[in-house]
């Protein structure tokens, strides 16, 4: 998938109250024409600032869909995950939006339409949401997604497999081995990374117990560090690890992590860093 993040168009680092929703994702357009078809990639971060812009006009918190993708293939991040639209009332907080960046009859390329695949698997990649695609008139009386878009929800295209899969952040080639050397498990049996308030095996980096001759938080460290090397996002102000960086100390962030991980990896999503999730970070091809 070819992301470009919302600081990478400008944007400001979020958007709107955080949300959980888990319903599917709906298709949008843009309206009148938009006149992108034959210009250069710019052109369409341009209008993404222009959106951006225009919705803050009208008092919302600033761009309303989660994503939107572009004729050239690029998922671009609007609100991103997790967020608070402003994009089909009645649907805001339950279901995520797409929008397609075509208006009136303009055809989306195929390019585009595999973006607008690739941003639903990503979203259900990283989130646990259903295989439900929509259109924006389910909810309310509009032309929106457009005809072109609404054909394409209606004949099952938009739920099209995403492309391969790749991990998310800055991807690297797929198929690459996973990065060396690898790391052992430092932890005794039946014992993972996970809450503070857990029992004696649930080792949290809060306590500064040692194992196999290092701070429990180093290893934690490790670990995230190697999701770093796959290409992950991980780090103050990244998309995991935001606010308080790779500390090796586990709370939400590093459990929206290991779950994020786990998700993509088919594992058991548990947001504990058990044996098993650990290896499948030393062991596993990046896909
Ligand atoms: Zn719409
Ligand atoms: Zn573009």
């Amino acid at each position: 998938m070819k992301l470009v993040t919302r600081a990478q168009w400008g944007g400001p680092s979020n958007i709107g109250s955080s949300a959980n929703p888990t319903r599917g994702c709906v298709a949008h357009y843009n309206g009148g024409p938009i006149g992108l078809k034959d210009k250069a990639h710019s052109a369409c971060l341009d209008y993404v600032r222009r959106v951006h812009r225009m919705h803050l006009g009208q008092g919302w918190a600033g761009i309303g869909y989660s994503f939107l993708v572009c004729q050239h293939g690029y998922v671009i991040e609007g609100r991103g995950l997790s967020r608070t639209q402003a994009a089909q009332p009645g649907g805001n907080t339950s279901h995520y939006s797409i929008q397609m960046m075509v208006g009136g009859a303009e055809e989306p390329t195929d390019a585009q339409v595999q973006a607008w695949r690739d941003a639903r698997a990503y979203i259900r990649r990283m989130r646990s949401v259903s295989g439900h695609v929509g259109k924006h008139s389910d909810f309310i009386s509009t032309s929106c997604a457009g005809v072109p878009t609404n054909r394409l929800v209606a004949s099952g295209a938009l739920a099209g497999r995403g492309s391969s899969a790749p991990a998310p952040g800055p991807a690297p080639a797929p198929g690459r081995p996973a990065p060396g050397p690898r790391v052992d498990f430092p932890l005794p049996s039946g014992h993972y990374f996970g809450p503070k308030t857990g029992p004696t095996k649930s080792v949290s980096g809060w306590y500064g117990r040692t194992f196999k001759g290092r701070p429990d938080y180093a290893w934690l460290k490790t670990w995230a560090g190697q999701l770093g090397r796959r290409g992950w996002g991980v780090g103050k102000g990244r998309r995991f690890l935001a606010r308080y960086g790779n500390d090796g100390r586990y709370g939400s962030e590093y459990r929206d992590l290991i779950e994020a991980f786990q998700r993509d990896q088919n594992l058991p999503v548990t947001g504990r860093l058990d044996r098993r999730t650990w290896d499948a970070a030393y062991t596993n091809p990046i896909s």
